[in-house]
């Protein structure tokens, strides 16, 4: 079933959001809209009958059950959705699926907003979130360029530290495009820079027919003589920034990485993330754009499916 949101979640104030769901009543009345509990259960009770309605319950957790009223039993409104394993509130999901989405996700504003008691519990569902990036990207192989578009690629080293050391301790090269028009892009982590391991992920990311700007590293002489019919334009960055006859330049990709850095700094704090899950989730939201939220529900209703 296709989702529409009803409202415009994303532009949504934090006071706007706030009235939308303070109550257990507007708040199930929400996950319903946004298809993530059920208007009704799909499957009927142990006795065979479908005849469900939700029934005010004030012993159970989320104040609300099924109840069955034929035979009068019960199930959690949780069953068979994407809540069904957590052990928080049904406010403190959305909330945080809201903030997320805000990219207001540092542990300091979701703890205090959120009402988190551990510090393992953020950590936890930020990568869940980032589960559900990387689910999504699984689902639906990302590819970006196509014929008039161009993609800037360039290789970028992310230093490792060890952080109870400080110091660095190696080396590792991230290589990604990002497409100039829609600002969808790619970034994987690479052992090595030549011909061999990124002609592959080239092929495999950017669709024929694009053309490609990049410097001149030698791993890129191929390019335009691949299957994908690329058209290829180099910039020489020990002489311009820009190149005064064909205007190639692949600063789009420079901030993209700029970005990304940036936000892994701030997101990182005391917790070490893998570096490629944090791509992940970065493409996603640059896939995205200013519809995180209306997306992430989206994506959360094709990895959890109702049952
Ligand atoms: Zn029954």
């Amino acid at each position: 079933m296709a989702f529409t949101p009803l409202l415009p979640f994303d532009s949504f104030t934090d006071r706007e959001w706030v009235e939308h769901t303070n109550t257990t009543e507007k708040i199930i009345e929400f996950c319903q809209n946004i298809g993530l509990i059920p208007i009704s259960p799909t499957t009927p009770c142990a006795k065979q009958h479908n005849n469900w309605y939700m029934g005010a319950c004030a012993r159970s957790r989320d104040k609300y059950l099924w109840r069955c009223r034929t035979c009068k039993s019960t199930r959690s409104i949780r069953d068979g959705t994407f809540f069904s394993k957590s052990k928080l509130e049904l406010r403190q999901v959305i909330d945080l699926l809201f903030y997320w989405s805000q990219c207001n996700d540092s542990h300091e504003h979701l703890r205090r907003h959120c009402k988190f008691a551990s510090e393992s519990t953020i950590v936890d569902w930020k990568n869940f979130m980032r589960d559900i990036c990387a689910t999504y990207f699984l689902l639906h192989p990302p590819t970006i360029g196509g014929v008039g578009h161009i993609v800037e690629i360039d290789e970028s080293s992310w230093t490792k530290r060890k952080y109870n050391v400080g110091r660095v301790v190696n080396n590792q090269w991230v290589f990604g495009g990002t497409d100039r028009i829609t600002h969808e892009c790619f970034a994987v982590l690479v052992d090595r820079r030549d011909a061999a391991t990124l002609l592959p992920i080239i092929y495999q990311y950017i669709l024929p027919g694009t053309t490609i700007h990049s410097d001149q590293w030698a791993a890129y002489n191929n390019i335009r003589n691949g299957p994908h019919h690329y058209i290829h334009f180099t910039v020489n960055h020990s002489q311009n920034f820009v190149d005064p006859l064909t205007l190639t330049h692949t600063q789009n990709i420079e901030n993209m990485w700029m970005c990304a850095k940036m936000k892994k700094k701030r997101q990182m704090g005391q917790h070490v993330t893998l570096l490629q899950t944090h791509l992940t989730e970065f493409m996603w939201r640059r896939r995205f754009g200013d519809r995180p939220f209306e997306n992430m529900v989206r994506s959360i209703r094709e990895v959890y499916p109702l049952l």
